[in-house]
């Protein structure tokens, strides 16, 4: 029987690959999931492009790095995280997302073009005094979604709702 997975997205990656057209093309065509260009050697790489194929062919998009102009001298080696196969693909392209989200405005991050913010984050962003939180009556048990303490009135059990967050 095959070993239950420990993780929940990725069932299984190769890291810091050495870049090479036989390396990339023992990739499976419709490897699904994440990949990252690389630079450099023994314990140090820096991250070069964090890219993913949430519908399969990662080989194909790391064959187009290969090939790139712009940036086939810029990486050495390469990692790939295969998601699960009942991961959907815009849970993939969400896991990039937050990723390169994370590191768009990290100088140090010595991405090869300019990542952008992934938009779906920055609508779901907020500031931490407009942090939505729950809270529960103890009274009566009702909850409520507020950035603030919810309004004390009308509560079934005794004069004033008694909030407390949860
Ligand atoms: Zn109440």
């Amino acid at each position: 029987m095959p070993k239950a997975s420990a993780t929940w997205l990725i069932k299984q990656c190769v890291e810091f690959v050495e870049k090479t057209e036989e390396n990339i093309e023992m990739i499976p065509g419709y490897t699904r999931g994440l990949y990252a260009l690389l630079h450099g050697s023994g314990d140090n790489f820096d991250v070069v492009y964090i890219g993913m194929s949430a519908e399969g062919g990662v080989r194909k998009r790391l064959k187009a790095h290969l090939k790139s102009q712009k940036k086939k001298d810029e990486w050495t080696h390469f990692s790939i995280y295969e998601v699960h196969d009942n991961i959907q693909p815009k849970i993939v392209a969400e896991l990039e997302g937050l990723i390169r989200h994370i590191f768009s405005k990290d100088k140090a991050a010595n991405f090869l073009a300019k990542q952008k913010q992934y938009e779906e984050i920055v609508h779901v962003s907020s500031d931490l005094d407009k942090w939505l939180v729950s809270w529960k009556c103890k009274n009566c048990l009702e909850t409520a979604l507020s950035n603030g303490r919810p309004d004390g009135s009308d509560c079934t059990k005794a004069s004033k709702h008694s909030w407390e967050r949860v």
